[in-house]
């Protein structure tokens, strides 16, 4: 069946049907339409099987891509599915919001001479086939183990290590502070991007598999609050997914006048009105018919363009200190936000909020470019020159550092390192205290939804081989 594959010379790439950009900002759909079966059939055929696969080596989870293609092409789905699912526990919400450009897709050896295949709308294609086919169940285990796990957060990284828990016979309990499921995949990443009923639809199969979830339950040192000890003494092992949230500041003058906010707030705000929710202090964190400044440049700053766009505002400007070239965010998200309307004012650092109560504009210092660093990123300097940006919003968007826990769990022997997040072996996952395992964005910083899905999963690996090895306890020592 070779012959099915291997198309690339007679088939050209085709991405998913993109929305027009007038149609989509007005409303919070996805921009993105899947692949039709006829289509994903045809681009998967393009992939020319090759014995080493770059793709598959620059995916984190180290899907079996080329296999799963070629199964695709085949129109043998349900194998397909099967294939994807081993590797994956979220093949869908990857698909639409991986940076494919920078993994998967961005190492695919056709790309030279050809455009490469188009993996991650193939991969959301088969796992949203395997859904209307009623191919996705929950995998129950075959029996209980009697042991217990808590997960402290509902990102991907805690439900992916609680799937694969759950799936092997532990009982799994999930604390979550926030009201939904989900972590930045309900409240910071907005649903043009990936739309909340793909998550809420993760969160129903999990509750079918027997995880169980505890919302609006922080873990906590305050008063009332359940601690990181009462977990250690109600489980046998706990793992830590609780993301980086603290918001990173800009030290200018006016940073405490009225319309500076943080780009978190802005988005939670954001997606709680996407649930017909009135998140409170809605003026504040609105930019209908407001001059809005977002400061940034990576994928959350163009998040924050692109919601104020739908939500009215009058004119939004980007600010970042380095050029286009050397902004972190995806290429195609900048792209996205300039056919929505979007200005970028490249090369500008902010050096002062203006205004007396409430915010008026950004006084910023023009930058140029100076040498390339270690890793290829160019230096910035100041050039003496300032400019003003007007604005009545302006949204921080610099990126998040890890909250203290040691402090606010009240656990000095929380080990951390010198950027705040939790100190684990390399390519381990249990923390200095015993028991205690942690993964995701508090773990490596601010990271991305699949190396958070990979932590999960193999975080989840290590607390199964600790109980077989014998150095975690079982549950006699637990009821002693
Ligand atoms: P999180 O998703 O942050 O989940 C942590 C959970 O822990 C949260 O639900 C939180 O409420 C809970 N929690 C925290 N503390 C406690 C506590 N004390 N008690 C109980 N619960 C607690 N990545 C991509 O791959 N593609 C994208 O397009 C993308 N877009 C992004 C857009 C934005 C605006 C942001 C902010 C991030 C984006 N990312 C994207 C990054 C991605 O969302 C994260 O890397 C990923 O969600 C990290 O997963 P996690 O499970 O480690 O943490
Ligand atoms: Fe590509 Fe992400 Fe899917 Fe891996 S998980 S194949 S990197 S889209
Ligand atoms: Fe197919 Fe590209 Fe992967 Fe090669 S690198 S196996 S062509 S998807």
């Amino acid at each position: 069946m070779t012959e099915r594959m291997l198309q690339f010379v007679e088939l050209s790439q085709k991405l998913p049907e993109k929305r027009s950009a007038e149609e989509r900002k007005k409303d919070f759909g996805e921009i993105y339409q899947g692949f039709a079966r006829a289509r994903a059939e045809e681009q998967a055929s393009r992939c020319s099987q090759c014995g080493i696969p770059f793709c598959s080596v620059h995916c984190p989870l180290g899907n079996n891509i080329p296999d799963w293609l070629k199964l695709t092409a085949e129109n043998r789905l349900q194998d397909a599915y099967a294939m994807s699912a081993a590797t994956n526990t979220f093949p869908e919400i990857c698909g639409r919001i991986c940076p494919q450009d920078r993994l998967c897709e961005g190492n695919c050896v056709i790309n030279k001479g050809f455009e490469s295949v188009t993996i991650g709308a193939v991969e959301r294609f088969v796992t949203e086939n395997a859904f209307a086919e009623g191919w996705v169940q929950p995998v129950l285990p075959d029996y209980e183990l009697g042991r217990s796990v808590g997960v402290v957060g509902s990102g991907p990284a805690g439900l992916a290590c609680a799937e694969r828990l759950r799936r092997q016979g532990y009982e799994v309990h999930v604390y979550e502070r926030q009201d939904r499921v989900g972590g930045l995949l309900t409240y910071g990443i907005p649903s043009f991007k990936l739309e909340k009923d793909v998550v809420e639809r993760r969160w129903k199969l999990l509750e079918a598999q027997g995880v169980i979830f505890h919302l609006s339950t922080p873990i906590g040192s305050g008063e009332g609050e359940t601690t990181l000890a009462d977990l250690r003494t109600r489980h046998h092992a706990v793992f830590l997914g609780t993301g980086v949230y603290r918001s990173r500041a800009i030290d200018v003058p006016g940073s405490e006048l009225g319309g500076v906010v943080d780009a978190i707030d802005f988005l939670t705000a954001s997606n709680r009105r996407g649930y017909h929710e009135d998140p409170g202090n809605d003026v504040a964190l609105h930019a209908k018919g407001r001059r809005v400044i977002v400061i940034g440049g990576g994928d959350t700053a163009m998040d924050c363009v692109r919601t104020s766009i739908r939500q009215g505002a009058a004119e939004v400007v980007c600010v970042y200190r380095r050029d286009r070239a050397n902004m972190p965010g995806s290429r195609q998200e900048v792209y996205n936000a300039e056919e929505e309307g979007a200005r970028f004012e490249w090369l500008a650092a902010p050096d002062a909020f203006l205004g007396s109560e409430h915010v008026s504009g950004v006084r910023v210092q023009k930058m140029r470019l100076g040498t390339p660093d270690a890793t290829g990123r160019r230096s910035i300097e100041a050039t003496g020159q300032h400019a003003i940006v007007e604005g009545d919003l302006v949204i921080r968007a610099l990126g998040f550092d890890p909250e203290d826990l040691p402090g606010q769990w009240n656990e000095p022997d929380l080990a951390v390192t010198r950027w705040g997040t939790l100190k684990v072996p390399p390519r381990g996952f249990e923390t200095s205290l015993p028991g205690v395992f942690a993964g995701g964005d508090i773990v490596r910083g601010a990271s991305l939804v699949v190396w958070a899905i990979k932590d999960g999963r193999d975080a989840a690996d290590a607390i199964h081989a600790a109980f077989e090895n014998g150095s975690l306890m079982g549950q006699d020592a637990l009821e002693a």
